[in-house]
Formats: C-alpha cells, structure tokens, sequence
C-alpha cells in the first residue's frame, strides 16, 4: 500500500471537468489517475439487497429502495454505464492502492435502514477484503458505531452540517478519528488544534473555491472535499514550492 500523500479528496469521484457523471466508474478513475489522496462516494440498498453507487436515494426518478438492481439498470448513466454496484465499484478501486475509497453511507429512511445498510456494506467489504482501501463516512452516528463495533481498526469520519456539529473530544471517546465537517463550520472554534492534539484529523466539505481552499491549508486542515479537484491539487504543488 502506497497511498497518495495530499489533502485532495474528490466528491463523488472527479467528475465536474470531464463531464462523468458523479459517482461512476469514470469519476473514479479519473480521480486514481489525478493521484488523489481519496475517491468519495455514496451507497444505497435496493429492494432486493444491492448495495449501489448513487448520490439520491432515487436513480433517474426511481426510488432505490423500492426498486430492484435489474429495474435500475435498465437506465444508464450519460457515459453509458450502468448504476454501479458498490462491488463494481470496489473492484475498480482495489486495482490500485493509491486513492483511498472514501464510502459515505447514505442515512435511509428510518435507524434500521440505515443500520441494515451498513451491515450490508461491512459484508460485501468483508467479501471482497476491501478494508485497507476503505475510510467511511456518515451523517449517521450510529452507523459509525455500528462499523467500529464490527471493525475497531476501520477509519471513521463524521459528517455534519452547520448547527449537528459534535466536539472533536466526543467523536474521539467514541473512537470516530475524524470531524467531516461543513467548512463553514471551522469558521469559529479552534477545531485544527484541538483534533490534532487528540491524534485526530479533519476533513473540510464542499470546497469549490480557491480563496476557501487557501485559508484551510493556512489553518492546516488534513483533508479537503472537492467537486475540483484539479484546482486544489494545483494549489497544493504551489505551497510546497
Ligand atoms: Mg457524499
């Protein structure tokens, strides 16, 4: 394992300067061949127990978890390919062992669903032996719980928006190892100390915009969201200069 030392973590795979749709094989691909640090993605279940690589919880206008995989992939995405399963999408990304594969599990419609999902996922990645490429995120608390409980080593991140926030001490009780956070957010707070003097990293989303970009990498951020991840690596090369 060789991972990609950089802040870079593209959202949805890097997608937006080609055109790929978000979340395909393609995104994927082109954010291993940029040499990014992380690939992110989303997971839903079908009705019939896939686990799929989406952002919504609807494809095309139909809802994943009512719909079986054979029904969605009758649609395509605009390159052509189909919905990927996340094992598709796992084989894919364990060619290699430069990008991390950063797997948000989607919060469903009740706790159990969320749960059930997430359970689903330890398994296919259990599988497949996916583990060392794997860092997981999630809005859902207990879905982080329910993946150290099956995985102590896993990595873990918590996602929040602004005003769901939670300490960095809290998430660091519990072993989550890192903040996800908004990045308007780490506007006020010592965040950066505080989770770095814990041991823990933290991670800024969706950072489009090169004057934001520069102000976390002056506070020392660790990771960066990014529908750009061009622009940010670019950036990168030039603070090291
Ligand atoms: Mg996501």
């Amino acid at each position: 394992m060789n991972w990609n030392q950089n802040k870079v973590i593209a959202h949805r795979g890097a997608y937006k300067k080609n055109n790929f749709p978000e979340n395909s094989i393609a995104s994927l691909k082109e954010a291993i061949r940029l040499k990014c640090y992380g690939s992110e993605f989303d997971v839903h279940l079908t009705k019939d127990n896939f686990i799929v690589v989406n952002h919504d919880d609807d494809f095309l206008g139909m809802p994943i978890a009512s719909s079986t995989y054979g029904e969605l992939r009758q649609e395509m995405l605009h390159n052509g390919e189909h919905l990927p399963t996340l094992e598709n999408y796992l084989n894919e990304g364990m060619k290699q062992d430069h990008t991390k594969l950063i797997l948000e599990i989607k919060v469903g419609q009740s706790l159990l669903a969320t749960l059930t999902l997430t359970e689903a996922v330890l398994e296919m990645v259990k599988k497949l032996k996916a583990g060392p490429w794997i860092e997981y995120i999630s809005f859902s608390y207990e879905a982080l719980l329910r993946i150290l409980q099956h995985d102590p080593m896993a990595k873990t991140a918590f996602l929040a928006e602004i005003n769901d926030e939670l300490p960095v001490e809290t998430l660091k009780k519990d072993r989550i190892q890192q903040a996800d956070y908004d990045f308007n957010i780490y506007e006020t707070g010592d965040w950066f100390n505080r989770a770095h003097q814990l041991g823990m990293t933290i991670n800024a989303w969706t950072v489009n915009d090169k004057k934001d970009m520069l102000a976390l990498i002056e506070n020392k951020i660790d990771f960066i969201t990014t529908n750009e991840p061009e622009l940010l690596l670019d950036l990168l090369r030039i603070d090291k200069k």
